[in-house]
């Protein structure tokens, strides 16, 4: 059945972790299949009762942190201190969805004759398929919402960093949860991910990824009829206007892109800089850049780790050539590992190349602009749709550019970009639909209709 088998590398070192099958569709199937079944047994357990083996999943994972943050950072080299941040932020999500089962409310809505209410029924089976760069957050931002509407999933990690999804399956059965309600298929996309789009059991898909896959993702589900939540590639502009707190706005810059060694959708990859403050950001720019710890992940002080694979190195290396103007390129360690320095790129007229493609990698574009109209207009010159910041003294302002950049997730001096409380999701060929938010379980229900006559 499964006939494949692939060697699970550690990006810092290239040491082989762990060797896993590559399943195939048959497999798929049968995962489905389980996956039916479990559905049947999970959206009838009472809501407070769902909601109480949530909780235990979340309590499971906090007293697997030391593990799986480790885990996580030998399979994608996160630095450890993020990876540890990443779990506690995964703990605290999986807690506010466990709080969802019993606040899933529909309406009562006046009607001649009798009483009309609305039931938010739970979908199915929901697949998950994920990228490399966050695998655990992102498996369980799209999981979480859908457990606790009552539906069962399939998570599907990119087969070069599988390891903590698989855990995480393990904690959800430790934890209490009927068999098959949580699964992993293990496999590549072409393959196992295909199958899971092509499978008339599956309801819906949410799927992270490139926007190339994207769409292959929409076509599937148009031929199937599948409902779908797209996260997918950015290009996402770090506005810094000339009233701006400068130095707060360059210390804060260069983590606005290199974090994850700049694989991150939201990475602030285009910085613009109002003309009349460029020369004085870059003289606080350029040292922060320099001192940034690139190293190995393991060293509570790293700041930067490697990026995923050599593969991946090669295309990111592509992106910086003799053509364009190195601004400042900070150090990479010595040895194995898939390293690339940080590096600010320098584009004064706005044609570079750097300043249209998603790199996902440790390299940022600087460039000045003129007017707030003028930050605005380039801001949205790209295909994506993604992030943003802006940074501004000046509250009218910045709400007008906020309203101006077409991004779905934008902050105001400062550059973070997903707060599970709050809904994520790009805009243009950054994505469809959102996830996280309060409301982010009832996307995976369907809304009934029930009319009871007076009569
Ligand atoms: P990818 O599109 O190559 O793969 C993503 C997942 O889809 C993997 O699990 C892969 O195995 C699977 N896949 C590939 N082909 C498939 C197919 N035909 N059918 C079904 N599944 C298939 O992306 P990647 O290289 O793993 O990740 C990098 C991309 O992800 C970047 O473009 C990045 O911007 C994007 N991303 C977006 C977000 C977001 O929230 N918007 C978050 C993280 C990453």
């Amino acid at each position: 059945m499964t006939s494949l088998q692939f060697d699970v590398l550690n990006p810092a070192t290239e040491d082989v972790l762990s060797t896993i099958e590559l399943v195939d569709a048959k497999s798929v199937d049968e995962t489905v299949r389980r996956s039916a079944h479990a559905f049947e047994t999970w959206r009838s357990v009472e809501p407070s009762d769902r909601a109480r083996l949530l909780r235990r999943f979340a309590a499971a994972v906090e007293g697997d942190l030391e593990n799986l943050a480790k885990l996580e950072t030998d399979n994608c080299g996160h630095p450890i201190n993020d990876s540890r941040s990443t779990v506690r932020g995964i703990v605290d999500a999986m807690d506010y969805y466990a709080g969802a089962p019993e606040r899933i409310i529909g309406q009562q809505i006046p009607v001649r004759g009798g009483t009309a209410i609305t039931l938010h029924d739970p979908i199915g089976v929901v697949a998950v398929i994920a990228p490399w760069n966050f695998p655990l957050m992102i498996a369980v931002w799209g999981m979480m919402p859908a457990l606790a509407a009552g539906n069962s999933v399939i998570l599907k990690p990119s087969e070069l960093t599988p390891l903590t999804t698989l855990r995480l399956a393990d904690l959800a059965r430790e934890a209490g949860l009927p068999d098959d309600v949580v699964q992993v298929v293990t496999g590549t996309g072409s393959v196992a991910g295909q199958a899971l789009l092509d499978h008339p059991g599956v309801a819906k898909i949410v799927f992270t990824g490139s926007t190339e896959v994207g769409r292959k993702v929409m076509t599937s589900a148009a031929t199937h009829l599948k409902g779908i939540t797209l996260e997918l590639g950015g290009k996402s502009a770090n506005i810094v206007f000339a009233d701006a707190d400068l130095a707060a706005a360059a210390a804060a810059a260069p983590m606005g892109v290199f974090n994850n060694a700049g694989q991150d959708c939201c990475a602030r990859s285009r910085l613009l800089v109002q003309r009349s403050v460029f020369d004085d950001f870059v003289k606080i720019l350029v040292p922060a850049v320099k001192e940034i710890v690139v190293g190995s992940p393991m060293h509570e002080k790293t700041e930067v780790g490697p990026l995923i694979s050599s593969a991946h190195r090669n295309r990111v290396a592509s992106f910086v050539n003799d053509d364009e103007n190195i601004l400042v390129q900070g150090g990479t360690p010595n040895g194995p590992g898939f390293w690339f320095p940080p590096t600010v790129l320098r584009s004064d007229d706005g044609t570079a190349p750097s300043l249209n493609m998603e790199i996902f990698g440790p390299v940022v574009t600087i460039m000045p602009f003129d007017t707030e109209a003028d930050a605005i207009r380039i801001a949205n010159q790209t295909d994506y749709g993604l992030a943003g910041s802006i940074w501004t003294r000046d509250i009218a302002r910045a709400m007008r550019t906020a309203r101006g950049v077409r991004a779905g997730n934008l902050s105001v001096n400062s550059n973070s970009a997903v707060r599970y409380p709050t809904p994520f999701g790009g805009m243009k060929q950054s994505g469809i639909g959102r996830e996280l938010g309060p409301e982010a379980p009832l996307e995976f229900t369907e809304k009934k209709s029930v009319f009871i006559s007076n009569i």
